[in-house]
């Protein structure tokens, strides 16, 4: 199931097929693997101490090799790899990251459902006031109304006349 849409070149990591959008999948993250594809294959995906979500390998000196997730989704191929030293870990591997995103697409990095992504549009079925995701089947949101009263502040023209003489009765000055 994990090599769907992938093709092998000899001596290089497979070669992952990019997705139109409006797929669960996201073009930019397999643009992104296709241009820092390594021989060892795919990369993993970490949490480091801060809870972020990376991509990218640890290498065996405890440097970690790669970009923040958010932004290859955002970004694609553009994102470069950094090489962050040891002091930023210790990194988490989240097993499981591969199988979930092949299973539910963006829902496996936005669980929340607050995010908004390009192909947006072919997430959501709307039913009146309740939507529920297409791309893992198992989120629904209901549509919320509400009014913010807004406290504003700022200047107004006064007349300048008023300004000029300011007691126009003529009171003895
Ligand atoms: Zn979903």
């Amino acid at each position: 199931m994990m090599n769907r849409g992938i093709v092998t070149e000899p001596g290089q990591a497979p070669k992952v097929a990019v997705p139109p959008n409006g797929t669960k999948h996201s073009p930019n993250l397999a643009k992104w693997l296709n241009a820092n594809r390594r021989a060892g294959g795919r990369p993993s995906v970490y949490r480091n101490i801060d809870g972020l979500r990376h991509i990218g390998w640890l290498e065996d000196d405890g440097w970690f090799s790669g970009a923040r997730l958010w932004r290859v989704l955002g970004d694609g191929r553009r994102v470069k790899v950094f090489a962050f030293p040891p002091a930023h870990g210790p990194w988490f591997k989240e097993a499981d990251f591969w199988d979930r995103y092949e299973a539910i697409g963006r829902c496996a990095i936005d669980e929340a459902h607050t995010r908004h992504f390009i192909g947006d549009d072919t997430r959501w079925r709307e039913d009146g006031d309740t939507r529920e995701c297409l791309w893992c089947g198992a989120h629904r949101q209901e549509r919320h109304r509400w009014q913010q009263i807004i406290e504003r502040e700022g200047w107004r023209p006064v007349a300048l006349a008023a300004l000029a003489n300011p007691h126009p009765k003529g009171d003895g000055v």
